[in-house]
């Protein structure tokens, strides 16, 4: 579930990284597309303007030439000297030194000429000497100059001046009717000469031009080329004769080429950048691939052994459901045995290395079709997918079995260990995972209970034992509510004295429905239904208050190793004491040595308060488990209850006779007093006082009685009590 969410979160990520890009590439592009437009319409209009500009400049610039050619032709011809020198005999040598010897190298022209009214040429130079025809010099439009000059022109001020094609090119050309500064109204300017003058539109002149009215590569060509710029030169007709021409300048497509180089870093820039961005998305992405790997890898996998985990397991379980098909699916739980005390004796560490050594060999041994799985503690999971023609259910436990045959060797110990496993078998289709979960649980209960080193399959006997246990459970949490529980007081005989010394508080539940539940099988269902603190609770109380009621004898109490995990439960006993005014040191806890070995730190600490309270700890059922002298002395009980099984052997066995002796003889070694229990005859008593027994118990003396027949039998004054038996 949690690796759906990862990867949820994984895929909006994901998206939002792939959006943001398209964002970006979406808004790059609309800038770039804007960007372009807008250069390009900037480019187009600032050439459009230079255009317009340098034709203007042109234009402006052929105006310019005509304005000063027409100013000095005027100057030059309404001019009184010039009149009546002109008009007086050697008019024609003053012409020519006024005005011809001057083309040799006047700037503003380099042709003079004075013609006469009749057309005739009194003066024509040309570059400094004589021009022989000035008429074949210039074309046919002279002539019509000549008449324009001729023309009336009352305010004096439309020279003809404009453009003619000449014999070396094209040139400006201005002409004039010689007349006095003052105008004769009078007069007829066609009788009048006319002054001429022209300048050849020479490379030097264009080039001065160019210069002065800043119009770069000006050139002069009779036909137009449509990629350059132009200005058409007219002659007087206003017919085309020659052509001003140069190249656009295009400064907007010259500083869009200037900008276009920072555009086209910009660009570069916003593509790094959008590179960049895509870059780190993808390393963010294969970043966030692989911490969803490492984090589903953490979730699904059990750190010590990297075996799958619980989570795992079940993931595994249902794909392999789901996938089935034809085949089976059967799932194995292993539970170790003997783990418990190997973790106690010699620490965690020790432990963890005994799991992952399982782990180890499991991994190597099992079929490779396997999954393997740890559950957690010394609780492993397999699950093995078979096809019904292989059969297999008992090859994954058989080899579990083996696996775990051989010791493990941890350090420079050498660890036994063996394993129950419970099987639980699905059919195509036929269970859920947790289904097969609980029924493989249920098998290993069972082969749990069987003993060390069993494989059990589920059958469905084991449901109908589960759901009784069930019931007997609900049934028993109920009898604790209503009062259903009662004590059984089985009185405890010194063996010199056969008087009764104390009695041992037994459970007894008589419910409604079942009649009498033995202990044995209600204390175990407490213990598993977790209601083992109430019944045990309950059961003191009455122990304690029937006991406040027999003068000075031993209480003793049975408690199960699930009390003393509870850390309440020595206060509890306190305040039981205290509230029933109940003398401590009458009152003896018994337990059995499976305390030492499931959580011994524990009982050790409860024992210590116990004993300052004054309470005494018997040791129960000895003789028939493993606790050692080591255990016997460290915990240091006040007594040992030989179990019964030991007084049983007496009667077949002389060899067993001698483990009795021996085993009392090693407890009064530790100077603990040793009680016989199951004395049912009189030589089991005398074999057992003999062998150094100090106190019995048995049906020779009674079977478990209530308190009142306790009292009746013991407390009441009665001539003779102890002659009777239960
Ligand atoms: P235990 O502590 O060893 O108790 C002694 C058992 O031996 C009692 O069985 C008693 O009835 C039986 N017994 C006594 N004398 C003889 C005899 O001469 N012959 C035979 N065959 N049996 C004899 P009971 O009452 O069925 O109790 C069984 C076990 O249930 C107890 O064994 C004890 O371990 C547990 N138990 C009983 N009451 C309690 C309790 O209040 N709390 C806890 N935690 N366990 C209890
Ligand atoms: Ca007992
Ligand atoms: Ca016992």
């Amino acid at each position: 579930m949690t690796s759906a969410r990862s990867r949820r979160r994984l895929h909006i990520r994901l998206a939002a990284i792939i959006l943001t890009s398209a964002l970006i590439v979406a808004t790059l592009g609309f800038l770039a597309n804007l960007m372009s437009g807008a250069f390009g319409s900037m480019t187009d209009a600032a050439n459009q303007i230079d255009d317009t500009r340098a034709i203007s400049a042109t234009n402006g610039a052929l105006q310019a030439m005509q304005k000063q050619l027409g100013a000095t032709v005027r100057d030059n011809a309404y001019w009184d000297d010039a009149f009546n020198k002109i008009n007086a005999i050697g008019g024609a040598d003053w012409a020519v030194e006024n005005w011809g010897t001057t083309t040799a190298d006047y700037p503003l022209y380099d042709t003079a000429l004075v013609i006469e009214a009749d057309s005739k040429p009194l003066v024509a130079y040309h570059a400094g000497t004589s021009l022989a025809a000035p008429f074949d010099f210039y074309d046919g439009s002279f002539k019509d100059i000549l008449a324009a000059a001729h023309r009336p022109d009352p305010n004096r001020n439309h020279l003809p001046v404009t453009f003619i094609r000449t014999k070396e090119g094209v040139a400006i050309i201005g002409a004039a009717a010689i007349q006095p500064s003052a105008m004769d109204p009078k007069a007829d300017p066609a009788t009048y000469k006319v002054l001429v003058f022209s300048k050849q539109m020479t490379t030097a002149v264009l080039a001065d031009l160019a210069r002065n009215f800043n119009i770069k590569g000006l050139a002069m060509s009779e036909a137009v080329d449509e990629a350059l710029l132009h200005a058409e030169i007219k002659d007087i007709n206003g017919k085309d004769i020659a052509h001003f021409t140069w190249p656009s300048e295009r400064p907007g497509t010259k500083s869009y080429d200037r900008v276009r180089s920072t555009v086209i870093s910009a660009a570069v820039i916003l593509l790094a950048l959008l590179g960049a961005i895509a870059v780190t998305g993808l390393a963010a992405l294969r970043g966030a691939r692989y911490e969803e790997r490492v984090s589903n890898h953490r979730a699904t996998h059990d750190a010590l052994t990297d075996l799958w985990n619980r989570a795992g397991l079940l993931d595994q379980l249902e794909s392999a459901l789901e996938t089935a098909g034809a085949t089976t699916v059967s799932l194995h739980i292993l539970d170790l045995d003997g783990f418990k005390p190997v973790n106690d004796a010699w620490g965690h560490a020790v432990g963890d290395e005994l799991i992952k050594a399982v782990a180890d060999r499991l991994v190597r041994q099992l079929p490779a079709h396997a999954v393997i799985a740890r559950l957690g503690g010394d609780e492993f999971a397999v699950i093995s997918n078979r096809s019904p023609l292989t059969g297999f259910s008992s090859v994954v436990p058989d080899c579990i079995q083996q696996t775990l045959s051989t010791p493990f060797v941890i350090g420079d110990r050498t660890i036994e260990i063996g394993g129950s496993v419970g099987t639980s078998i699905s059919g195509p289709g036929a269970l859920d995972s947790g289904e097969l979960l609980r029924q493989a649980d249920l098998a290993l209960y069972r082969a749990k209970g069987l003993g060390r080193g069993i494989s059990v399959n589920f059958d469905p006997s084991l449901d109908e034992e589960a759901s009784k246990t069930a019931e007997l459970e609900q049934e028993l949490r109920q009898g604790l509510t209503r009062g259903e529980l009662h004590v059984a007081f089985q009185p405890l005989i010194d063996a010199a004295s056969r008087e009764v010394s104390g009695v041992e508080a037994l459970a007894r539940w008589t419910s409604p429905s079942r009649g009498n539940v033995p202990p044995d099988v209600f204390i175990t269902v407490a213990e598993k239904a977790g209601l083992i603190d109430q019944l045990g609770f309950q059961i003191l109380e009455t122990a304690v208050s029937e006991g406040a009621n027999w003068p000075d004898i031993g209480i003793a109490v049975n408690i199960s190793p699930l009390q003393l995990k509870n850390p309440y439960f020595v206060g509890q006993v306190e305040g039981i004491l205290r509230s029933r005014e109940f003398d401590p040191t009458r009152l003896t806890i018994e337990v059995t040595e499976g305390v030492l070995i499931s959580n011994p730190e524990q009982a050790k600490r409860a024992f210590e308060a116990l004993r300052k309270l004054g309470v005494k700890i018997a040791l129960d059922d000895f003789g028939c488990g493993y606790a050692g002298i080591g255990a016997l002395r460290e915990f240091g009980f006040d007594r040992m209850k030989i179990d019964r099984s030991l007084v049983v052997a007496l009667d077949h066995d002389d060899k067993e006779g001698a483990v009795l002796q021996a085993t009392v003889a090693l407890a009064n070694a530790l100077h603990l007093p040793v009680t016989a229990e199951g004395i049912e005859t009189e030589e089991q008593a005398t074999a057992a006082r003999l062998s150094g027994c100090d106190k019995l118990q048995g049906y020779l003396f009674s079977r478990p009685i209530s308190a009142k027949e306790i009292t009746a039998r013991y407390f009441t004054p009665n001539p003779n009590p102890l002659s009777r038996t239960g």
